[in-house]
């Protein structure tokens, strides 16, 4: 067997020595074997609960960059708290994507610090989360129960992430999808939305009212979506189904619900009247996207973003930050994120959607982020400090 950590005392049935020590760590309980006789024992851990830290890519590209004294030392400390088993910050595919389409040299190099700082823990892909909260939903509009949506950790984390971390961590290749067309996308997506800034300033709706008409416009969008690769696929044009936008799976998905019970027209129409309905709105992920783009509008009305050069070039992170926040932040108990994105999610009427508990944290609170460490610092107790000496023998005295 491979002796992962040499412990000194020696083997407790031929009491050999150095051949003896810790071989793995698996569902809490920790392996020890010797490889002089062949004894093999088991060390139950005790449980443990982690803290989830959602860390965005501009807090990791910045302790990466090894410069700045705050991010240095924060990454360090959350290292140190992951390592004993008190936090665990998970990376998304936003980091994926985010790390994929920066063009620089280090790409790779800040990936693998990513992942590190993650110790290998992933959050599902923001797609597979969105596909459960939509179905979720949409089950509860045709049996017409109960529109709150409850949060269930297993549809974020396909592992258990309150686990002990084993000494080894498997790296999963990353799903990538073509880098190019992803990066013309995002510049598309942004030059449209600061195209609709003039509409905006004369608009005089209200801020519920914004959110549903960004909720329903996103309905409608993942409809036409989902239209327009039909028609392209009728016509031949194959590839272009394989080239359709993740979203339109969503409508695909939602169609094989009765199936064998109602036609196709009648189905259709269903997802029409369900994306325009309350149980739309209030998927965690929808409400709190079109909540955050409805403190957009109002900015936008109140006067900011004249100039849409500018704009274009401070929006440029939108949709990635609005994917943090809308689909991974529920899930975690804090998150450390852009400043100007954290200002938008303390607007009084967008933290009404939002009655989660998570910490939020920024640049401008460094030590409210720490002061939250030194609170999770209560969670490491006598028990777990001394399985910890267990598992990693004389690193934590
Ligand atoms: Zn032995």
């Amino acid at each position: 067997m491979l002796i992962t950590r040499h412990i000194e005392e020696p083997c407790p049935k031929c009491r050999v020595s150095g051949k003896y020590g810790n071989v793995n760590v698996v569902s809490n309980i920790l392996n020890r074997g010797c490889n002089n006789c062949g004894e093999w024992m088991r060390y139950p851990l005790p449980d443990i609960r982690k803290k989830v830290i959602y860390l965005d890519q501009f807090f990791l590209s910045h302790a990466f960059r090894d410069q700045e004294q705050a991010f240095i030392d924060a990454a360090n400390r959350i290292k140190d708290m992951a390592s004993r088993q008190l936090v665990v910050c998970p990376y998304s595919s936003v980091h994926t994507d985010e790390t994929h389409l920066w063009r620089h040299e280090q790409q790779e190099n800040l990936y693998k610090f990513i992942k590190q700082t993650a110790r290998g823990y992933k959050f599902n892909e923001a797609y597979e989360i969105k596909q459960v909260q939509v179905h979720r939903a949409f089950d509860a509009f045709r049996s017409e129960s109960d529109i709150v949506q409850t949060l269930e950790e297993r549809d974020a984390f396909r592992e258990d992430i309150h686990r002990w971390d084993d000494y080894f961590w498997i790296d999963i290749r990353p799903f990538l999808g073509d880098l190019e067309a992803m990066r013309q996308g995002k510049t598309a997506a942004i030059e449209r939305l600061v195209d609709l800034f003039p509409e905006w300033r004369n608009l005089t709706t209200t801020f519920e009212e914004d959110v549903n008409m960004e909720a329903r416009g996103y309905g409608k969008s993942l409809l036409d979506q989902y239209l327009q690769t039909v028609v392209n696929v009728s016509t031949g044009s194959l590839i272009s189904y394989l080239e359709a936008p993740i979203d339109t799976m969503y409508v695909e998905s939602l169609l094989h619900c009765d199936s064998s019970t109602m036609e196709i027209d009648d189905r259709l129409k269903r997802i029409g009247a369900f994306f325009s309905s309350p149980y739309f709105t209030s998927i965690p992920n929808v409400r709190i996207s079109c909540g955050l783009f409805a403190v957009l509008r109002k900015m936008v009305k109140n006067g900011a973003y004249t100039n849409p050069a500018n704009a274009r070039r401070k929006l440029a992170g939108l949709f990635y930050d609005s994917e943090c926040i809308s689909v991974f932040r529920p899930y975690s108990d804090a998150i450390f994120i852009d400043r100007a994105m954290n200002q938008w999610c303390e607007d009084p009427e967008a933290k009404l959607l939002e009655p989660h508990e998570t910490k939020m944290f920024s640049v401008a609170s460094w030590d409210e982020f720490h002061n939250y460490l030194d609170l999770v610092e209560e969670n490491y107790t006598d028990d777990i400090r001394e399985a910890l000496n267990w598992v990693y023998p004389g690193v934590y005295p």
